[in-house]
């Protein structure tokens, strides 16, 4: 494949768990990876020469998606990378999906939890798609990553659930809007899946994972393997007529 045709996907949050399988696919798809991390740096770099013995081109950048102000600067280091690396202008395909998961009930969350959920998970993905949309190609797609909780309620999640339910509304306007520039956008709803993000709730409850999985209709709790692949599969030209949709990933949860 030639540089010209190979295609070049943008993930956020890429260093661990969700995102770090969905960029591994991708490279196995034939794609070349950018990708962002916040903190972890060397876990950063072990993805990037895990994608690199795949074949593919791979390069991490610092974001933190929760504060916007960065996001123009961002665009112009991710328009230079570009450039540089690829000698083009323009990525493929974006996946919104770096995230944090703040519990707390509904009576008791504060103002400070509320707005830390509002600026990661729906202000930063408003933001940073438009501060990009100049260097996506047209005929790009963006994957933009939900979660089963903006569908069934669980007590302690309505600040992130109501974010992620933001996020699907907003995915049919991008959708509605983008189209004339042939840039499909979906929506990936998780269900429960084993990563760092669940980690502490699935130690300190451990009958949670049970509760789940006889929830779910495939009987068990997610893993992330579960999950990179269809956003990677809703990549590919066989999934080029999918829009505006939302897919839910969770093996069959509280159905
Ligand atoms: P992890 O905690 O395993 O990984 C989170 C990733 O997001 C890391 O790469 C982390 O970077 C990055 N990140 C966190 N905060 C920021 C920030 N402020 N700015 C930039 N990057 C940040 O989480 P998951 O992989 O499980 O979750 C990924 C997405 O999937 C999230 O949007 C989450 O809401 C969603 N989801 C997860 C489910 C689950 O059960 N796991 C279920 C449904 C949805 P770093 O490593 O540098 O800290």
């Amino acid at each position: 494949m030639s540089t010209q045709e190979t295609k070049i996907a943008l993930i956020t949050g890429g260093s661990r768990g969700l995102g770090k399988n969905a960029a591994l696919k991708i490279a196995q798809q034939g794609h070349d990876v950018i990708f962002t991390y916040n903190s972890k740096k060397t876990e950063a770099e072990e993805v990037v020469r895990e994608i690199e013995a795949l074949g593919r081109k791979a390069m991490a950048l610092q974001l933190d998606v929760g504060n916007s102000k960065s996001f123009e600067a961002f665009a112009k280091q991710v328009h230079s990378a570009l450039k540089q690396t690829w000698s083009r202008d323009h990525f493929n395909f974006l996946v919104n999906n770096a995230g944090i998961g703040i519990h707390s009930p509904f009576a008791q969350t504060t103002e400070e939890q509320f707005d830390q959920l509002m600026n990661v998970h729906f202000k930063g993905v408003y933001f940073l798609t438009q501060k990009l949309l100049p260097i996506i190609a047209d005929g790009g797609r963006i994957v933009n990553i939900s979660t089963g909780l903006a569908r069934f309620a669980i007590p302690g999640y309505s600040a992130y659930g109501a974010m992620k339910g933001a996020i699907e509304v907003l995915s049919r306007y991008m959708a509605k809007e983008l189209g004339a520039r042939g840039i499909a956008v979906n929506v990936v709803a998780p269900g429960a899946i084993h990563t760092d993000f669940t980690k502490d709730s699935f130690d300190s409850h451990p009958e949670m994972e049970k509760f789940i999985s006889s929830q779910t209709a495939l009987g068990r709790v997610g893993v992330a393997d579960d999950i990179g692949g269809v956003i990677a599969s809703l990549l590919s030209e066989d999934n080029r007529w999918i829009n505006a949709q939302r897919i839910e990933v969770s093996g069959g949860m509280f159905l």
